[in-house]
């Protein structure tokens, strides 16, 4: 009998992540998924409708798909988006077909959406969502680093506070929870998240008949 080899020679197939990621608004977690972008190659951020007003540098299809209210209505009555929920008097969805496109060509998906968002994804695939919450280290440097992002009026950063402390009591509903003091250990902290998760016995669909190959010689 020959020794088995537990080596493949193509990578085993994997059911994709769906890697939610929350937080308070300017807790850093756009900076986060942008490096994990440009570092994981086998990973795709899923881009949400929404019916808020573009931000200055904010592209269409980039970072939103900026729609109508009737138009996030009528998605959502035909089933073509995996979660919607209203945030900040606007509705936020995630289009359905995009992300079922990537998990299907074995991708993992990212997802930039609060909590309501994560407990309708959690309660329809529950074995492939990973959430993370990401805390900021206080809400006084919350709310320093919104001012400093310059993007809000004053009225709007004080709405978004109150959002910041009715989002963070929802820390509990996640998987994983990351403190963001230094932008660096918080990247690393992710993708150690991603990469594990990768690995988990379950999602790689492919490994059963692969050992058993292996043993069979
Ligand atoms: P912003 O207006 O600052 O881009 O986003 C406001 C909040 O809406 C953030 O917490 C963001 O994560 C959340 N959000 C963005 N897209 C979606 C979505 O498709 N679904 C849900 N449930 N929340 C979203």
């Amino acid at each position: 009998m020959t020794t088995p080899v537990f080596q493949p020679v193509a990578p085993i197939a994997r059911r994709g992540v769906m890697l939610v990621l929350s937080s308070p608004s300017g807790a850093g977690k756009s900076s986060i998924s942008r490096a994990l972008l440009d570092s994981e190659a086998e990973l795709a951020l899923s881009v949400s409708v929404t019916t808020r007003d573009p931000r200055p540098g904010e592209d269409e299809a980039i970072h939103y798909f900026f729609r109508s209210v009737p138009e996030v209505e009528a998605m959502a009555e035909k089933g073509e988006l995996l979660e919607w929920a209203k945030v900040f008097e606007n509705y936020y969805g995630t289009p359905r077909q995009p992300v079922e496109q990537a998990l299907q060509a074995g991708r993992d998906v990212m997802f930039d959406i609060d909590w309501q968002g994560n407990r309708q994804l959690k309660a329809n695939a529950p074995d492939d969502v990973v959430s993370i919450f990401i805390l900021p280290p206080s809400l006084a440097e919350l709310e320093s680093r919104l001012v400093k992002r310059g993007q809000d009026s004053a009225e709007v950063i004080a709405k978004r506070m109150a959002k910041a402390v009715d989002e963070i009591s929802h820390w509990g509903e996640y998987d994983y929870c990351v403190v963001n003091i230094s932008l660096e250990d918080s990247i690393a902290q992710v993708k150690a998240i991603l990469h594990a998760e990768r690995l988990k016995r379950e999602r790689r669909i492919g490994m059963a008949a692969f050992v058993a190959d292996a043993l069979a010689g």
